[in-house]
């Protein structure tokens, strides 16, 4: 049988594994989003992969071990010493102690190593494109969780990729937030570049348009109300020219969709068009693309958002209204934050209108900046 040339790689424990309480990750994302992209009828045979759980072997070809170890003994006993939550940053607000504490985080990067495995094979057989919705936790740190993240499943598939003989990868990262954990991993790692473009002034306050990591680290800080336009823009005058001189044989997106103009997290004022362009558009950088998720705080926003990315991928026409299978996955998301009924808009279409504007001069001094580093549209 014929492999399929593109994968979508997830698991159920994404179905029943909460952080709890008033976390924004206490909603449901992965899996309304792979049930949205069934129902549109968009997961033929042989595209859906159950992932695996990454060993603590794995793990640690970029993590501390005794980090590893102490996650795994937060989630046997459901708790941390006040020493393990100072040192581990784990066992507080942000990065919670829950049941699958650490068997949910492998499983992301089990996803994401499979990923990387498939699209490392050569040959006309193998995919050209791999999709882990719950990948893309971009802040993970050696040794410490970070920014709702415990460990780094961007950095442990490019690793992979890297194992496996890849020479060159371009990591592309639209999240609302800086891809802190990722461009710090590969400071002077030739074979890797990373581009983060993200809202100025959001934690976690790195990622100026000066820091160049090791030197192949391109930031792009962008404003509050960063518009479908500003977005295509950078996406052009500057993705693109990258790109080119880099010449990546794999990209790897974190296509976290906080940037979202419904999101809670962000100020930020995207369409989701925006987004599904650019993981169109990452996908003409190179011959394959291995997609991540990330961010995402609005359930609605994220599964029409991550299943239309994958829709337009594989090559389906995105409908105008999403018909009954598909309103159903919706019409059963839960969302403690909001106080209404969900618009109409959120349940019954696919694509948000788009939200064009003008591109600002900030955008544009970014783009000029690229000039100094020998880089032009
Ligand atoms: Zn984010």
């Amino acid at each position: 049988m014929p492999r399929a040339s593109a994968v979508l790689i997830a698991s159920d424990i994404y179905r029943r594994s909460r952080y709890g309480g008033k976390h924004p990750l206490s909603i449901q994302r992965v899996a309304p989003a792979v049930d949205l992209a069934r129902a549109l009828g968009w997961v033929p045979d042989g595209a859906y992969i159950e992932s695996p759980q990454a060993s603590v072997a794995e793990l640690c070809r970029f993590h501390d071990r005794d980090y590893v170890e102490a996650v795994m003994r937060a989630e046997a006993s459901q708790s941390v010493t006040a020493a393990e939550q100072q040192r581990y940053n784990i066992g507080c607000a942000g990065n919670p102690v829950f049941p699958e504490v650490f068997r949910r985080p492998a499983t992301a990067c089990g996803g994401t190593l499979k990923a990387a495995e498939l699209l490392a094979e050569p040959g006309p057989d193998a995919p050209v494109l791999a999709y882990n919705p719950a990948g893309g936790t971009h802040h993970g740190r050696p040794g410490r969780a970070s920014g709702f993240c415990y460990f780094n499943d961007p950095v442990l598939g490019i690793l992979r990729l890297l194992d496996l003989g890849v020479r060159r990868v371009l990591y592309l990262d639209v999240d609302a937030h800086h891809g802190d954990g990722v461009e710090a991993a590969f400071v002077g790692e030739s074979r890797v570049a990373t581009i983060s473009i993200h809202e100025a002034g959001r934690w976690p306050y790195t990622g100026a348009a000066a820091d160049r990591g090791g030197g192949q680290s391109y930031n792009f800080p962008v404003p509050p109300g960063f518009n479908d336009s500003e977005f295509e823009f950078l996406l052009e005058t500057a993705v693109g020219p990258i790109a080119r001189s880099f010449r990546p044989e794999i990209v790897v997106m974190q296509g976290g969709c906080d940037g979202l103009a419904e999101d809670p997290l962000s100020r930020l004022e995207l369409s989701n068009r925006a987004l599904i362009g650019a993981a169109e558009f990452a996908a003409s950088l190179a011959p394959k693309l291995l997609l991540l998720g990330g961010g995402g705080y609005n359930p609605w926003a994220v599964a029409r958002c991550w299943a239309a990315m994958w829709g337009k991928l594989t090559g389906n026409e995105l409908p105008d209204r999403i018909g009954e299978a598909g309103r159903l996955v919706l019409a059963r998301l839960e969302w403690p934050r909001l106080r209404q009924a969900p618009p109409a808009h959120w349940l019954e279409t696919l694509c948000d209108a788009p939200r064009p504007g003008p591109i600002r001069p900030e955008i544009r001094a970014l783009v000029a900046g690229l000039a100094a580093r020998g880089l032009a549209a």
